[in-house]
């Protein structure tokens, strides 16, 4: 007799439970883990469905009260055991119950508060709408909603319906009024629709350039000889990977197998996801993290029902339910948004691999800066390594000029544009070439500090400072906590307090006094909040409606704007500045990407770094262009200290409204791991790099080890720790591995 263990609810969070089964002997050869089983629950037996997460062959309750499964849900396919073992590894790498793991690569449909955007246009014809207008006019106590609306629909072409009612507080039934009139129409939509396709548009082809079709062939022969492997493609800025990625994926999909395209969300734009549309059509489907979980369901839906077969979307696109998956792809390998910041909190790469290895799927990573996690193993042959040295179609990479800014300050130039930086986009600008200027946000904030004493104003919840706002408040952007500037410093009395500018904002009001006549935009977290700034942002000045684009590294990544011939990076250094191990990786990586943002059309580029640090490996390696140079110094550093990739690390974090309590426990989670592991690496426990967030406190514990199933082995003893725990229930753990950012 075989027994199995059932998960009933994955929606709720404290039924992290499994129920144990009798497997009848008709169904023994139809019943693994992952399957989708009804089974009779509670008093009535209730006939409600579960899924299969373990089986045995020893009862663990008395057999006597066990009822067996009813039957097996007809069309449970081969697709829900993969996921279900997906989440099964979730859990045991990264640390989660298995409700959390199961709901991360399984969507959950919530009926309930399900949100489809609305959108409002005109009925009629804009004359027809001013007669309308005119006449409500002529009405006392006209509805001065359905004036607004008017107005506004004279001016847009179609209107946001959350818009309409919070912006301009038009009441929806004057929406519904004008609209049972026939004078407006009202459209549900989806946040990505497909767009139609004008007939032209499809199947342009480009024919692949050798080094792309050697890259292609090689990958589609191993496919053929049905040889599954992960591919690292190592492609210099604008070397055309996305056309070696869609010539394999073509390929895949002529086999009748389906294709998940990851891409950063920051890089799924318009421009990208076109590309896929132009060349695939209807098979492609976009997910993005601004979808419903309802929308996001209806997606997963349409994959498991075969009407797709290629799913573009951020990290999460990873659990796209295809049944038979041939191929994954990681566009930009390295970029920290792979790694979730939820819990579980895992790798897209690493979860990739595994996902791959079940169905049997190829992988191909693509970056112009491989992760030195993927170059490490490409190094050691765990992954094949394929190159593409120069550019699409031949373009020269750009040139590169450091220029030292001590040396700038010493001959008296005091502001962040320096005198060559200056020269070259004069030039520019007279020549109707574009510019891009580029610079780090992290460290140059609108905190607000006092000039005599030093004090920094932080929120009195959390552990971060306060941000000044135009509106003369100042904001705590964890916990939203808002208060009106002071004027005078808290801690000395003095008045000269003030904020330092965003960056960015004070680099746009340097550029607009240097060239007056020059048309300046500028991107960053401010100027991109509304739902299409971003978007809008971009193609204006893909459109060439400015000369000047100013931004953080939003405007980095994977736009090719090929009228750019100057890219300035205002301050390399200041990623460099930042406690974490990875800050070499993150300066050479945006470096890398930000000068090959230059000369990507027919004019050559020049890229101008200024920096603090000239000699410094990473700015010299980004500048000299040089990928391998970079990596062996960088692999020696992280050699030498034993992180990552040549060890791991295991971040544990204890949080709790009571600092005694966070403090107390984190002491003895540490003590525990003395225990259990002798001889282990531990670090802490000290504070987290936010000590408190929302009144919570939180301490952290690192320890590292290079092997990664000793640090599991940890885990499972605190999680064993915990359940049994009877003291400090109030706290609460979890567990980073292999963390991108600080905890
Ligand atoms: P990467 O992802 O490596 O930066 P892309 O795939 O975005 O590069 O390609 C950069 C640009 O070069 C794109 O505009 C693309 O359409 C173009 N391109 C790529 N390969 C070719 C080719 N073989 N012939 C012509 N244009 C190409
Ligand atoms: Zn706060
Ligand atoms: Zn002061």
């Amino acid at each position: 007799m075989k027994y199995a263990d059932i998960i009933i609810d994955i929606s709720h969070e404290r039924l992290d439970k499994t129920f144990e089964y009798i497997v009848p002997t008709e169904l023994e050869n139809q019943i693994y883990e992952g399957v989708q089983v009804v089974i009779p629950f509670g008093q009535g037996n209730r006939a409600i469905t579960g899924y299969v997460v373990g089986l045995h062959d020893k009862p663990e309750f008395d057999v006597t009260k066990l009822k067996p499964i009813a039957r097996v849900v007809k069309d449970s396919i081969a697709i829900e055991s993969q996921l279900i073992s997906l989440a099964a590894f979730l859990k045991r790498n990264y640390g989660s119950t298995m409700n959390q793991a199961l709901k991360t690569v399984i969507p959950i449909k919530r009926k309930e508060n399900e949100k489809i955007k609305k959108e409002i246009s005109l009925n009629v014809s804009l004359e027809q709408a001013k007669i309308e207008l005119t006449e409500l006019l002529t009405k006392k106590n006209h509805a001065v909603g359905k004036e607004r609306l008017l107005r506004q629909l004279l001016e847009v072409d179609v209107l946001d319906w959350e818009l309409a009612t919070k912006k301009l507080q038009v009441p929806s039934a004057n929406i519904r009024d004008l609209e049972k009139k026939g004078i407006i129409h009202i459209e549900s939509v989806r946040t990505f629709r497909n767009p139609h396709l004008q007939e032209d548009s499809n199947k342009k082809h480009i024919t692949l350039n050798d080094e792309q079709e050697a890259a292609a062939e090689t990958i589609k022969a191993n496919i053929d000889m049905g040889r599954r492997k992960t591919y690292l493609i190592h492609g210099v800025t604008g070397s055309g990977k996305t056309e070696v990625y869609m010539d394999v994926m073509e390929h895949v999909i002529s086999m009748g197998q389906q294709v998940i395209v990851l891409i950063p969300e920051i890089a799924l734009t318009y421009q990208t996801v076109m590309r896929f549309y132009t060349r695939f059509g209807d098979k492609v489907s976009i997910l993005n993290s601004r979808m419903s979980p309802g929308e996001r369901f209806d997606q997963f839906e349409r994959a498991k029902s075969g009407e797709i077969s290629i799913m573009v979307g951020p990290r999460s696109a990873l659990f796209t339910p295809f049944s038979n998956l041939g191929l994954i792809i990681i566009d930009e390998e390295h970029e920290p948004s792979y790694k979730s910041e939820v819990i579980p909190r895992y790798h897209a790469r690493e979860t990739a691999v595994y996902r791959a290895k079940l169905a049997n799927a190829s992988v191909i990573l693509g970056s112009a800066t491989p992760s030195l996690e993927a170059y490490s193993r490409a190094r050691s042959g765990e992954y094949q390594l394929i190159t593409l040295h120069n550019r699409a179609m031949g373009q020269d990479m750009a040139s590169c000029e450091i220029v030292d800014l001590r040396a700038e300050l010493k001959s008296g130039n005091r502001s962040m544009i320096s005198r060559r930086l200056r020269e070259l986009m004069a030039d520019r600008l007279a020549k109707k070439q574009q510019i891009m200027l580029f610079l780090n946000r992290r460290g140059l904030m609108g905190f607000v500090s006092c000039r005599e004493c030093g004090h920094v104003l932080k929120c009195p919840h959390c552990d971060v400072s306060l941000h000044l706002h135009r509106d003369g408040t100042m904001k705590c952007h964890y916990c939203g906590f808002t208060t009106r500037a002071t004027k005078i410093c808290p801690s000395c009395g003095s008045k000269y307090i003030g904020s330092f500018k965003a960056g960015t904002q004070r680099l746009e009001e340097i550029v607009k006094e240097m060239f007056p006549q020059a048309r300046v935009l500028r991107m960053d977290a401010d100027t991109t909040s509304g739902k299409n700034g971003h978007e809008e942002i971009l193609s204006a000045f893909a459109a060439h409606e400015a000369d000047v684009l100013i931004g953080t590294q939003m405007i980095v990544k994977g736009h090719d704007f090929a009228n750019v011939t100057l890219v300035g990076i205002i301050a390399a250094d200041i990623s460099l500045n930042e406690s974490d191990y990875h800050s070499g990786e993150r300066t050479f990586q945006l470096l890398t990407q930000a000068v090959g943002r230059a000369g990507r059309g027919s004019e050559p580029g020049i890229a101008v770094i200024q920096t603090y640090q000239p000699d410094n490996y990473a700015v010299v390696s980004a500048a000299a262009q040089d990928y391998d140079s970079f990596y062996s110094q960088e692999f020696g550093f992280r050699n030498l200290l034993s992180y990552p990739p040549c060890s791991h690390i295991l971040g544990i974090q204890v949080s709790c409204e009571k600092q005694q309590d966070a403090v107390a426990q984190a002491d003895l989670l540490a003590k525990l791991i003395k225990n259990v592991e002798p001889e282990i690496v531990i670090m802490g426990p000290e504070d987290a790099y936010y000590g408190k967030l929302k009144d919570v406190y939180r301490r952290v514990i690192y320890i590292k080890d290079d092997d990664y199933d000793k640090l599991v082995r940890v885990k499972d003893e605190i999680d064993k720790f915990l359940l049994e725990q009877k003291q400090y229930r109030n706290t609460s753990t979890w567990f980073d591995f292999d963390p991108i950012n600080t905890l």
